[in-house]
């Protein structure tokens, strides 16, 4: 989870680069057809669609800075600066992917935040198990992996004061009909699309569908149930299912160095639980580490 610290004067601008997606004869995404499946959900009608913008995260905070409501979504066809964790760079073929990010309002805590991430993860890897027959992994804190191999992520950014959320921004970005030659060779070896997994393209726009309904079931009885203990429990135990990092030895990689142990849970706030080798119990919080296998990316 990370939080903005610039909240006002941002340099950060919207870019729309019209001749740049005429050049590159962008495939459009059928937004109504989307629309019509949302018709009874938060997602209703508002959709921002644009062809090229800075990053999909960057648009939505600047409008939910300007009172845009929860469920808004922002889709891009491609993200010229789109961002991972930790400011790195997260790769948008244009016209390929899912590239879309959602306004929330949720009434938590801050603290609570960054369990919409794990909702996030769990739904995805619910709608791609239901709309496309996948079983995919999810490896903590925010990455769908298909054979050892990353097909989306997501990026929680959260706009709070001390005891109150003013907004959280969930940024997916899902590989669908890239083909590897898309991406930049350094992250060919860790990054697939649903279109490689499955051999065939796939419909973005009932991907984008699944998956919101999916999100939207876990988050509204998140929300109606204040994130309780016993529902984040359920939640995490179905997270854990799906987990490729719990069990497993990994090396976390922080500002202060890496250690190395046993991931063995993942705590109500969305923290990483690893007993070290000498047995010691540590906390890890997704905002600050890069969680790897011992002998390679996962
Ligand atoms: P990490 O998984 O490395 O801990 P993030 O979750 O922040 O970090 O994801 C950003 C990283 O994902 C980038 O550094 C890059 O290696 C990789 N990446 C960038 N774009 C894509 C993409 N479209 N698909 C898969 N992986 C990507």
């Amino acid at each position: 989870m990370e939080r903005w610290k610039v909240e006002k004067g941002s340099s950060e601008r919207k870019i729309i680069y019209e001749e740049y997606a005429q050049k590159h004869k962008m495939k459009t995404l059928n937004i109504e057809a989307i629309e019509s499946k949302l018709v009874d959900t938060i997602f209703n009608r508002k959709i921002i669609y644009e062809q090229v913008v800075s990053s999909t995260n960057i648009i939505a905070k600047e409008i939910a800075l300007k009172g845009y409501p929860e469920g808004t979504i922002v889709i891009a066809e491609t993200q010229i600066a789109g961002r991972g964790r930790l400011g790195r760079k997260w790769e948008s073929p244009s016209g390929t992917g899912i590239w879309l990010s959602l306004i929330l309002r949720p009434d938590i805590m801050p603290v609570q935040a960054p369990f919409i991430t794990l909702i996030t993860a769990l739904s995805i890897t619910k709608a791609l198990n239901e709309v496309m027959g996948l079983s995919p992994g999810i490896k903590w804190p925010n990455d769908i992996i298909y054979n050892n191999l990353k097909v989306c992520g997501i990026l929680t950014e959260m706009d709070a004061q001390t005891d109150k959320v003013n907004f959280v921004i969930v940024g997916i970005g899902i590989n669908v009909n890239n083909d590897l030659e898309d991406f930049q060779t350094d992250i060919r070896y860790k990054a697939t699309s649903l279109k490689e997994v499955k051999g065939k393209r796939v419909s973005r726009e009932k991907l984008i569908i699944g998956v919101l309904k999916s999100f939207e079931q876990i988050y509204d009885k998140a929300l109606s149930c204040g994130i309780d203990e016993r529902f984040k429990r359920r939640i995490l135990d179905e997270y854990i299912k799906y987990s490729i990092t719990i069990g497993n030895r990994v090396k976390v990689i922080g500002i202060k160095g890496e250690k190395e142990g046993r991931a063995v849970d993942v705590t109500g706030e969305g923290e990483l639980v690893i007993i070290t080798s000498d047995g010691k119990e540590e906390i890890i919080n997704s905002g600050e580490v890069s969680v790897r296998g011992i002998n390679g990316y996962i």
